[in-house]
């Protein structure tokens, strides 16, 4: 807490006195310094893969380019290094849209299982690594109050983490306890990859922090995407945390209201 004292004159001159002001400087300050680093943080995210495809696109310029063999090499490292860019500055939009006053949700009323289990078999279809998918999900319908493309933006980020960090013949499973009493429902996604330790787990929630930077990087990830989905299940009313144990796997949570009048109660 700051206290500042200014003078003041009045035009009487017996009314000169001090306005004192209390302000609370800790909050500013702390908001001041996540900015400068985020701005700091930007700037490097860019530049890196902007250095890259200079370096790269140089040695094309100086011949490389009549090089039936290196030439399509470079290329893709510039390919790669832009679509990591363009996905990056999406990410960024993306924050930005949520950072600001009036962001805007659609919510209604969505059977999250059949949102779930829609969300699993297009990652299951897609999927080119030998990772094992297992669901213990409610049979009944699961009511919930959510903007569906968030949601689905949120288990993609969730998803593809597991498996991008699941071992060759890994298990992912996927799992919705429905908590009727508390009204909520927990998701989970647990892998078998990895791990995080203890004291980072609350950490990979926070804008572009890594565990393991050069890995993320390599895997093609901007650092933002369990930052984004921590802003989106917030805004959902719910909580997300992690759970892991370090060369044994990680547990990704979160837990959204469920709809008072769910239409299972009704039946
Ligand atoms: P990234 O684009 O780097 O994946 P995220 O915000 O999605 O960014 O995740 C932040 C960091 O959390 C990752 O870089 C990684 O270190 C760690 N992480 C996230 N999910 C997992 C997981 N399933 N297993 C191990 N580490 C993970």
């Amino acid at each position: 807490l700051k206290a500042s004292f200014s003078m003041v004159q009045f035009e009487s001159e017996e009314m000169n006195g001090f306005i004192t002001v209390l302000s609370d400087v800790t909050e500013q300050e702390k908001i001041e310094r996540e900015r400068r680093e985020f701005v700091a943080n930007v700037s490097h995210e860019l530049r890196t893969p902007l250095t890259t495809m200079r370096s790269y696109l140089e040695a094309l310029t100086d011949g490389a380019w009549e090089d039936k063999e290196i030439a399509p090499r470079f290329l893709g490292v510039t390919q790669t290094e832009t679509e990591r860019m363009i996905r990056l500055v999406n990410d960024l939009l993306q924050l930005s849209k949520m950072d600001n006053k009036d962001y805007k949700m659609y919510k209604e009323q969505v059977d999250f299982t059949n949102l779930f289990q829609h969300t699993i078999e297009r990652f299951e279809f897609n999927k080119t690594e030998k990772i094992e998918f297992v669901r213990h999900l409610p049979e009944e319908e699961v009511w919930v109050w959510i903007d569906k493309d968030k949601m689905t933006q949120v288990l993609d980020n969730i998803i593809s983490n597991a498996i991008k960090y699941s071992p060759e013949g890994g298990t992912i499973t996927f799992t919705v306890d429905v908590m009727k009493q508390q009204q909520k429902l927990v998701v989970k996604i647990s892998d078998e990859g990895v791990g995080i330790p203890d004291e980072k787990l609350n950490k990979i929630f926070e804008r572009f922090y890594r565990v393991d930077k050069a890995r993320s990087r390599n895997l093609g990830g901007t650092g933002l995407g369990l930052a984004i989905s921590r802003e989106m299940i917030e805004a959902h009313g719910g909580n997300i945390w992690a759970e892991s144990k370090e060369g044994e796997g990680t547990t990704v949570l979160f837990t959204l209201p469920l709809m008072s009048q769910s239409r299972g109660d009704e039946e």
